[in-house]
C-alpha cells in the first residue's frame, strides 16, 4: 500500500533501537526523511546510517536526552517544521507502589508525559498552519490495563492519554491527527530488562521468564518492532486521517476486553 507521505520529514525520538526504531524503519520506508534521537551517539549513528543505506532517505541524527529541556531545545532545532512526530522515550522503572516518593514521580512524570506535552505544544503549531500533521505517541498497554510493578508508568501514561484525547479534538479541524500507540510485550532491549528483573526475583532463568510471559499473550509470542513500526507509519500515512484521538492496542491479544 502507498502510504502517500513519501517527501514529508518525521522527528522519532528515542528511535535507536527497539519500538522508535521499528518506526523510523517503517516511515523511511515510506520515503518520509527523518530525524532520529537517543542518548547514546554510536548506537544512533549506526541506526541512522543502516536506516539511510536501506531506504535511501536522508536522516538527520540527534544525540540527546529527550527528557531534557536542553536536549529538547536541540532536537526541536534540528526537526523544524516536521510533518510527523512520534514521541517515544524510555519506561520509568519496575517497582511497587510504597517504593516511590515525590522525586520518582516526577521523574516519570517529566520523561512519559510533560515531554512528549512539551514536543506537542512546540510542533503542533508548524503542522497546523501548514494543515497536515500526524502525532504518534508510543504509550504503554498499562493506560488500559494497569501493570503492578510499573505503577510509575501506569500513573504517568495515563497522564498523558487525558491530555491527548482533549488536545486531539482541537488539532483535527486542521488536519492535524493525534493518536496513541498502546505496546504489549515486545521483543526489544526494554522487555529483556524487565524478563532480567523478574527471572531474578523468581529465581529462574531470562528464558524460562520469558517463555512464562509469552505463555500468557493469547498469540503466544511477544510483538515485534516491525509490526509496531508498521501500524505507526499507517497512522502517519494519507489514509488515517479520520483516526483522531485514539488509542491503539498492539499486545497480541493480551488484556482481555470487548472493546
Ligand atoms: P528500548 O528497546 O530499551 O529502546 C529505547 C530507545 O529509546 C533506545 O533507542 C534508547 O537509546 C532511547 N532512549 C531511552 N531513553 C531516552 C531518552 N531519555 N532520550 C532519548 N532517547 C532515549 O525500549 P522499547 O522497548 O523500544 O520501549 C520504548 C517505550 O515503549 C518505552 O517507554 C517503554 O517503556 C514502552 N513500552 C515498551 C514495551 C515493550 O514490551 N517493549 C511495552 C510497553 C511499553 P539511548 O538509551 O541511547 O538513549
Amino acid at each position: 500500500m502507498d502510504l502517500g507521505i513519501r517527501g514529508k520529514r518525521a522527528l522519532v525520538c528515542a528511535s535507536s533501537k527497539g519500538l522508535g526504531r521499528g518506526c523510523a524503519e517503517a516511515l523511511a520506508a515510506a520515503g518520509v526523511d527523518l530525524v532520529l534521537n537517543a542518548r547514546g551517539a554510536e548506537a544512533l549513528a549506526e541506526t541512522a546510517a543502516a536506516i539511510r543505506a536501506t531506504h535511501g532517505v536522508t536522516v538527520m541524527e540527534v544525540a540527546a536526552d529527550i527528557t531534557s529541556e536542553s536536549g529538547r531545545a536541540e532536537v526541536l532545532a534540528a526537526a523544524d517544521g516536521v510533518d510527523i512526530l512520534v514521541t517515544n522515550a524510555g519506561g520509568p522503572p519496575p517497582g511497587l507502589w510504597s517504593d516511590w516518593d515525590r522525586e520518582d514521580f516526577i521523574r516519570a512524570l517529566d520523561a512519559n508525559m510533560l515531554t512528549p506535552i512539551a514536543l506537542m505544544k512546540a510542533i503542533l503549531p508548524g503542522m497546523i498552519g501548514r494543515g497536515w500533521g500526524r502525532v504518534v505517541n508510543i504509550t504503554s498497554q498499562s493506560v488500559k490495563a494497569p501493570i503492578a510493578q510499573l505503577g510509575l508508568s501506569n500513573a504517568a501514561r495515563t497522564g498523558l492519554t487525558g491530555y491527548v484525547a482533549g488536545t486531539a479534538r482541537q488539532v483535527a479541524p486542521h488536519g492535524v491527527t493525534i493518536n496513541n500507540l498502546l505496546p504489549g510485550i515486545h521483543a526489544t532491549d526494554r522487555a529483556d530488562a524487565l524478563d532480567g528483573g523478574l527471572a531474578k526475583s523468581q529465581g529462574i532463568t531470562i528464558d524460562e521468564a520469558r517463555a512464562n510471559r509469552a505463555a500468557t499473550i493469547p498469540a503466544r509470542r511477544y510483538g515485534t518492532a516491525e509490526e509496531f513500526g508498521a501500524m505507526c507509519a499507517f497512522l502517519c500515512s494519507q489514509h488515517a486521517g479520520f483516526i483522531v484521538g485514539q488509542n491503539i492496542l498492539l499486545d497480541g491479544g493480551a488484556i482481555n476486553t470487548t472493546f
